[in-house]
């Protein structure tokens, strides 16, 4: 008896224990039809509503600006100024009379062409260059966002300049394109969303003045090759709305764009690059449109000029804040995007050392009339009035 009574104890704890189990199984079936039916209800709806009348796919239209600045060639006589008591330096008063008007577009692009490895390593001038870190700071509090860094001088210093600049542009939140900390750095296609419109940044130079780049370090410096281009403008599209290509090229203080210049130009938008900003001549070179095998237009800055450096004279002291509307028309799935507003206000390195709006000077009305009939001789409908 009880030995039965054991048995039974046992019998009744194992039900016990293995009842949920058993429950669970029989309680998924309905679970499974359930969702089933579901689905089939909801499928039977859509079909219903897409009989009913031919779906119409909604319109979206969404705008955004995005602008450029030139060189940012910090000599010494430009950050010695700059220097403060306590050894730091400050260059946010040389940004003073541009800031409004970088702050006015959506998204800023400058050309930081020399590196800002800081001056643990020595700040260094012409012809290899160092600059401190604190140039990073103010282009960022001034509205810059995003430097482009493949330039002639992006190999000064070496790996570890680049390593540091890359360091403190990281520190600050600041996205850089052109030279990376490593292969994997270099392959994060960098990216910027404004108003629901996604642009992406590359950037390449024609070389690095002579220094080799070294052994099995390609992404210390993105050179320009007309097939890495146009592959890497290709992936760039997969992912954004806009490509913004930066190309360090042209020959030094050249003010018209030479065939080599066009040439590259016209391959990188038919790759399917939408702004194509140049720089390197350190004068300005006009801007103007192309057309992409598509039959849609693509805009090109063959040259910024000098935005903020220590050079003088020969229109090498002006430069300038390009501005180009996008509008982005999505229909359904398709996309297009239209540039529009094309501006420009051109800007004069003064003494010592502030960037001022040609327009505010007048004892520079002469040469301000210059620089607009230069700038808009490809493209009669640049507007100055930015
Ligand atoms: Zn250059």
């Amino acid at each position: 008896m009880k030995r039965i009574l054991v048995f039974l104890a046992t019998f009744m704890c194992l039900l016990w224990f293995l009842a949920p189990f058993v429950k669970g199984q029989f309680q998924e079936e309905p679970k499974v039809s359930e969702t089933k039916a579901e689905n089939k209800k909801k499928l039977k709806a859509e079909n219903a509503s897409s009989h009913a009348h031919t779906p119409v796919p909604k319109q979206k239209v969404t705008e955004a600006t995005i602008g450029a600045v030139g060189d940012i060639l910090i000599h010494d006589r430009v950050y010695i100024p700059a220097r403060k008591s306590n050894g730091s330096y400050d260059f946010n008063p040389m940004f003073r009379s541009v800031k409004p008007y970088l702050g006015k577009t959506d998204i800023t692009v400058a050309n930081q062409e020399t590196m800002i490895g800081g001056k643990e390593i020595g700040l260094s001038s012409y012809p290899s260059f160092n600059s401190p870190v604190e140039v990073g700071d103010a282009l960022k509090a001034n509205g810059v966002d995003l430097v482009t860094i493949a330039n002639n001088h992006t190999l000064d210093r070496g790996e570890k300049a680049i390593l540091n600049a890359l360091n403190h542009w990281n520190s600050i939140g600041m996205p850089y394109t052109g030279a990376y900390q490593s292969s994997e750095d270099q392959r994060i296609i960098r990216i910027l969303k404004r108003n629901d419109i996604t642009f992406s940044f590359l950037s390449y130079t024609y070389g690095t003045n002579g220094i080799p780049v070294p052994e099995g370090k390609p992404h210390l410096v993105n050179l320009i090759d007309t097939t890495r281009i146009q592959k890497e403008v290709k992936e760039a599209e997969k992912v954004s709305d806009v490509v913004v290509v930066s190309l360090h090229f042209g020959k030094e203080y050249e003010r018209l764009p030479n065939d080599e210049q066009k040439q590259l130009a016209q391959t990188t938008a038919n790759a399917g690059a939408d702004i194509i900003i140049g720089h390197h001549p350190h004068v300005l070179q006009p801007v103007s449109w192309l057309t992409k095998p598509n039959g849609e237009r693509a805009f090109v800055a063959y040259s910024l000029g000098n935005f903020l450096s220590g050079q003088q004279g020969d229109y090498k002291d002006i430069g300038g804040i390009m501005q180009i509307g996008v509008k982005k028309i999505q229909t359904g799935d398709d996309v297009k995007i239209e540039l529009q507003n094309p501006k420009f206000l051109p800007t004069w390195v003064n003494r010592p050392y502030e960037i001022i709006p040609m327009k505010a000077l007048s004892d520079q009305s002469d040469k301000y009339n210059e620089i607009q009939k230069h700038m808009n001789q490809f493209m009669p409908e640049l507007s100055f009035d930015f």
